[in-house]
């Protein structure tokens, strides 16, 4: 997969040259550049932004700034254009799961009010180009490139060979059960006072497996009813419904 972000901050992709994507990156299972958008500038302030038409605060990045930036980069073959911004679609996992199945995915990282609306409308109508507007959560960040790690570290761990154990990414919360993960522990069996729960020290597979499930099911109707009530109904056998 191949992944460009555009900016007004590179260094503030640094961190992708750390740990699993960081590896990724030198093993070639990730091809991530990181482009500076004042690059295409060409006035002497390298200006990147102006004010509002209609008037209002702060300032707002030009069209014709990010078209020129967005045409170097795209280049030719299907691209997904991904927008962070706190009025797109939320980010979940199955949409990290649909990402991760992209060849090519272009971040364009916005500043002050935002990118002109016209930068998403205009890709939209560009054949092969797929633009997602994507909000990281319910709240405002100052600019894209916090928004643009966490969607890479997000796609980039479900890519072959990323993890080292693909089975770490089968149970996990948010994952195909629909549930939130159980609780893990590890050693010393006892900590602060705290003993393990004896089903883990037991050796039984079986009543290991029940208490897991469990726990996510317990877990998942105390923190996020919300995922609970979304379950297919067939999702949950007769011993689930004890719980
Ligand atoms: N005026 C915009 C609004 O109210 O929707 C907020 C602009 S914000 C200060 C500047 C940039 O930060 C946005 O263009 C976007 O790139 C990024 N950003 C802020 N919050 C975000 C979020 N929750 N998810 C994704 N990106 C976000």
């Amino acid at each position: 997969m191949r992944v460009d972000v555009v900016t007004i901050f590179p260094d503030y992709l640094a961190p992708l040259e750390l740990s699993l994507v960081g590896r990724a990156r030198r093993d070639g299972l990730l091809d991530l550049r990181v482009h500076d958008l004042r690059d295409v500038t060409t006035d002497r302030h390298r200006t990147v932004d102006d004010t509002p038409f209609g008037g209002g605060a702060g300032m707002v990045m030009r069209p014709d700034v990010w078209g020129t930036a967005l045409d170097g980069v795209i280049g030719e073959g299907p691209a997904v254009l991904l927008v962070p911004t706190p009025s797109g679609e939320r980010l979940t996992q199955s949409m990290a799961q649909e990402l991760a199945g992209a060849e090519r995915i272009v971040i364009a990282c916005g500043r002050y009010e935002g990118i002109d609306a016209r930068v998403a409308e205009h890709y939209s109508a560009v054949p092969g180009v797929q633009v997602r507007e994507v909000s990281i959560g319910d709240y405002v960040l100052n600019g894209g490139e916090v928004a643009a790690l966490v969607v890479v570290e997000a796609v980039a761990r479900l890519l072959p060979g990323v993890v080292g154990n693909p089975a770490s990414l089968v149970e996990e919360s948010h994952g195909e059960a629909g549930l939130l993960e159980y609780p893990v522990y590890t050693k010393p069996p006892v900590w602060a006072g705290l003993a393990v729960p004896e089903v883990l020290t037991s050796g039984h597979h079986g009543r290991v497996a029940r208490w897991r499930r469990d726990q996510a099911l317990a877990r998942t109707a105390e923190r996020r009813p919300d995922m609970l009530a979304a379950l297919p109904p067939g999702d949950l056998d007769a011993e689930d419904r004890r719980v």
